[in-house]
């Protein structure tokens, strides 16, 4: 892991009246963009060849880079380029996807927006576990041996991006004919969750380092394939339905139940606290926690993302919530930018930047 000693080094040779906000064209870049140059930064973009056209179309650029592969970012005359730019990287779930958390880890020099020990947290499912438990939430029942499968469950493999390819089960019966045909090897690691019937809502967090506060900026919905369109059908289809997945293909917006969002902001606010024990100085920025609410009105936890996520992109001009925080359009991807201005006008961009 590259130390935080390090990327300071290499921000102390910042011109800090002249620095770029950078991130890969992808996922959130847009709003990214727009943000940056909202709050006067500079902006720029790295695309993969053949999608240059989307970043010039929306005229939201100051600077787009071509490379034929993402993992050229990592590349040492890559990121000086970048590194004469001041440019400061934005992460987003594109971004740590193609680069990969070990390589950035290990081999991006480039300050990145955030604290980069996240990572190492977030892409561990045991880790994440106990991030989460550690923070009190509610998570699903595991079960450690699928003879013990008592209820439907859904089986999560690693390699199972986005939700496809995971399998549903009732009984250890039914795991052991789904999980034949899948033909995995007896090295493939899986985790059987208690599959939790609610509704789900995704909370958008910023948490600030500045002023050691936490804002609920939005919340979304992941609209899913096929889950989403068999429930419209679940009366014909009965049980003759294909098997059910999860393949994220948009979002929808939703507000909770006012009376509900007590809990969802102690929910985030254990979330930055454990994280500031675990791996100090703890998360920095925009993070998500995926969760599923009861009959009970409890939340189940069954994942966190440590960065800006797609969902945001339904709030570029504001969500409901930012309203009320902001009396302007504040954008996830404006509140990183809105972020880094003040931190350079107190002279602690270190505080923001790992
Ligand atoms: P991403 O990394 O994009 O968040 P992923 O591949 O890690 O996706 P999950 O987020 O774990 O996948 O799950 C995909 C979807 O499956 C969720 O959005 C949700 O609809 C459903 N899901 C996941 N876990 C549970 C659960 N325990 N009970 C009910 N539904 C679940």
């Amino acid at each position: 892991m590259i130390h935080r000693e390090e990327i300071q080094h290499i921000l102390d040779g910042y011109d800090r009246e002249h620095i770029t906000v950078a991130t890969i064209g992808s996922h959130t870049a847009l709003q990214i963009l727009k943000g940056a140059r909202d709050e006067g930064f500079k902006n720029l973009v790295i695309c993969k060849k053949g999608t240059e056209e989307v970043y010039r179309q929306f005229g939201l650029a100051d600077e787009l880079l071509t490379v034929e592969n993402f993992k050229q970012v990592l590349g040492k005359s890559f990121q000086e380029q970048l590194i004469e730019r001041n440019a400061v990287l934005i992460p987003h779930g594109s971004f740590v996807e193609y680069l990969s958390p070990v390589r950035i880890e290990n081999e991006l020099f480039v300050p990145m927006f955030g604290n980069r020990a996240v990572l190492d947290w977030e892409s561990d499912r045991k880790k994440e576990r106990e991030w989460l438990e550690r923070a009190e939430l509610r998570l699903p029942v595991e079960f450690k041996d699928p003879a013990d499968i008592d209820r439907l469950v859904m089986v999560k493999f690693p390699g199972a991006k986005g939700g496809r390819g995971y399998i549903l089960a009732s009984n250890p019966d039914e795991f052991e004919q789904k999980h034949k045909k899948l033909n995995l090897s007896d090295k493939d690691e899986f985790t059987i969750q208690e599959y939790v019937i609610g509704t789900r809502f995704y909370p958008h967090y910023f948490y600030s380092p500045l002023t050691d506060r936490l804002e609920l900026l939005s919340m979304d919905i992941r609209y899913e394939s096929n889950i989403d369109g068999i429930s419209r059908l679940s009366y014909i289809l009965r049980d003759r339905h294909p098997e059910p997945s999860f393949v994220v293909t948009g979002n929808l917006p939703v507000v909770v139940r006012e009376s509900l969002l007590p809990r969802i902001l102690e929910m985030g606010q254990k979330v930055i606290e454990t994280s500031q024990e675990l791996f100090s100085p703890g998360l920095i920025g925009p993070f998500c926690i995926e969760t599923i609410c009861t009959e009970d009105l409890e939340f189940i936890v069954f994942e966190i993302s440590a960065r800006i996520v797609a969902g945001t992109n339904l709030y570029i001009n504001g969500s409901p919530y930012s309203q009320l925080l902001y009396d302007e359009p504040m954008s996830t991807g404006r509140r990183i930018s809105r972020e880094i201005k003040a931190a350079l006008k107190e002279d602690s961009l270190d505080k923001v930047v790992y």
